[in-house]
């Protein structure tokens, strides 16, 4: 058995910058983490990071309004002001720590324009601004001396009396499990993009914390609010991002026509990406697309600008798709990007379970409500972050350890041996996988309906059923990627079903859920959120107010 203060699951952004704050405020912190740290998801953030800076004439009022108009009012705007007052600071110490933002004609730090903002107020590192913070972040760990377990797997969080107190963990090298007991518990575990097929998340973005979280008995928040990205390479799904569109590119449907002016006349290709995820499929479907897809233009952005400031997505799109972008536009779709929803904390990242943190895209605060804009996340991650690590270090100085054993490993040891032992007739995880990732996409992408939906979650049962009888064919212990993938599995289906149910409760269209069925959005009563809790009879749905300050909902147009 391992102690530790503060344990944090992932060493992505959220948890990196959890780690750094706790450490710093002289407490003993551990960070355990299923890849090495800079292959988490947030190394591959392309765009960047949003902030209203006051010396650039901008404001964060400014900031928190385009952000409640983009999650479609169905953000909480007393977290939403929280984080674009914080945003500043948090892009600046980045700076201070030696992130080597891109810079402006002036040598000032430079900016882009992003989808769903009046204000250029994106920072940005070329198309690779995950991996410039995560690589400084991940140095800034290591010289503060925090605990780094590379992976190793969470299988399960210790519940003590109502407390979070730890969790037990495989070594992936040696297969062995292990206890680690904490005064408190942040989970930092990142997306589900996975769950649907195709996806722009790496394929370790399997939804295992907030699962872990759900079943410890942590409610899940707006989960039916699932973002597709209007730029997704033809077939693989990879991501081409927002910064194109930042930088000038057009979409183009099959005639050649700037089909953005008809759905969204003044913001035109930068408005928020719900918007211009349906204006394509609404393109596509009346038979104006080109093979299931739309065009992005970058031809007319020029060599200099690709080089410096897209040279990423002129790899992506030339290794992938086999595109130039500097001579011909890209076939791109609407792809699932980001899950708004996840599990429920305040804005100090505490959740419904005592001891236990969430932050990151595993959580819903909410900042990004029914719709996130582009480089919000990367934003929430770190001030979120930094927050849950504040005030869970604050917090265990005055705690003592619970009184946990080996013991608390033996469920999680008797479901691997159950696993390696079903050997009888059952499939392995690969099918069942695909059939979810698909069956999500089919029913739960841009556009929903009741039936389609239903269908779904049909299916999605049925799958939990044949889950139980799949087989682990690897049966050693050494790095068996086959039991991890299995492992996995359990997560994405249980956030499956949740994101299902959730998506059958909001009778309206908002933000990223719209139905076909129900296409209006419906204030009256449906200006609240959906939370979803496990109890022993299934899951149960209840509903809970949006928190609005000063901004009352409003039509939203573009
Ligand atoms: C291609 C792409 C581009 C993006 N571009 C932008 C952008 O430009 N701007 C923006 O704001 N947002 C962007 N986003 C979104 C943003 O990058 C992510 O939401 C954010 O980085 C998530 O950070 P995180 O710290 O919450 O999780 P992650 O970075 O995903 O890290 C999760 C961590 O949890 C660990 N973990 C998970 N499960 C387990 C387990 N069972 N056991 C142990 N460890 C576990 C992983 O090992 C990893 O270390 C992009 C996303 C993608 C996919």
């Amino acid at each position: 058995m391992f102690d530790h203060d503060v344990l944090i699951i992932g060493a992505g952004l959220a948890g990196m910058r959890a780690a750094l704050a706790a450490q710093t405020n002289g407490v003993d912190v551990a960070v355990v983490s299923k890849v090495h740290p800079v292959r988490s998801h947030s190394n591959a953030a392309q765009g960047g990071i949003n902030a209203a800076l006051t010396d650039r004439g901008d404001d964060w009022r400014d900031h928190a309004y385009d952000t409640i108009k983009g999650s479609d009012y169905l953000g909480d705007q007393d977290a939403i002001s929280v984080m674009c007052q914080e945003a500043g600071q948090e892009v600046i110490s980045m700076e201070h720590m030696g992130v080597i933002f891109s810079r402006d004609d002036q040598g000032r730090l430079g900016t882009r324009a992003f989808g769903g903002q009046r204000q250029a107020r994106t920072f940005f590192v070329a198309d690779f601004t995950g991996q410039a913070l995560l690589h400084v972040l991940h140095e800034q760990v290591l010289k503060a001396g925090v605990r780094v377990y590379e992976e190793w797997f969470i299988l399960s969080l210790i519940v003590e009396e109502g407390e979070c107190a730890g969790a037990v963990v495989m070594e992936m090298r040696s297969g062995d499990v292990h206890v680690i007991r904490a005064k408190a518990v942040i989970m930092a575990s990142g997306g589900l993009g996975r769950v649907f097929e195709p996806s722009t998340n790496a394929l370790i973005c399997t939804g295992d914390g907030i699962a872990l979280g759900y079943r410890a008995g942590a409610p899940l928040m707006d989960q039916e609010m699932v973002q597709y990205h209007p730029t997704t390479l033809k077939g693989s799904g990879v991501l081409i991002t927002e910064g194109a569109r930042g930088e000038g590119a057009y979409l183009l449907n099959s005639e050649g026509d700037r089909f953005m002016k008809t759905y969204a006349p003044n913001m035109m290709e930068l408005a928020s990406r719900d918007v211009v995820s349906r204006s394509e499929q609404t393109e596509i479907d009346a038979g104006r697309g080109i093979d299931g897809c739309v065009l992005l233009d970058c031809r007319h952005l020029g060599e200099q600008v690709i080089r410096e400031k897209l040279s990423q997505i002129l790899e992506i799109a030339r290794d992938f798709a086999g595109v130039d972008i500097r001579k011909e536009p890209i076939p791109i779709q609407p792809g699932m990007h980001y899950q708004m929803g996840g599990i429920k904390t305040d804005v100090n990242g505490l959740t419904a379970v005592p001891g236990l943190y969430a932050a990151g895209e595993c959580a819903c605060v909410s900042v990004h409500g029914g719709n996130r804009l582009g480089a919000n996340s990367l934003l929430d991650t770190l001030v979120f972050g930094r927050r849950s690590g504040q005030h869970a270090s604050d917090q265990v100085k005055q705690k003592s350890f619970a009184s946990v054993t080996d013991a608390s490993a033996d469920s999680d040891l008797a479901n691997i041996r159950r696993l390696l032992k079903n050997d009888d007739g059952g499939e392995m995880f690969g099918r069942v996988r695909q059939e979810l990732g698909q069956t999500m996409d089919k029913h739960l992408a841009v556009y929903r309906n009741q039936q389609g939906m239903e269908e779904a979650l049909a299916k999605v049962r049925e799958l939990k059923e044949r889950y139980r009888q799949v087989r682990v064919q690897d049966k050693g212990k050494t790095f068996n990627t086959n039991l991890i993938f299995t492992l996995e599995l359990g997560y994405m289906l249980d956030c499956a079903e949740t994101i299902a149910m959730s998506a059958l409760e909001r009778k309206e269209s908002r933000g990223a859920h719209t139905r076909t069925d129900m296409p209006d959005r419906d204030d009256e009563n449906w200006l609240k959120h959906v939370l979803v809790k496990a109890t022993p009879d299934g899951p149960q749905i209840e509903p809970l107010p949006v928190v609005i300050t000063d901004w009352e909902p409003q039509a939203r147009v573009y």
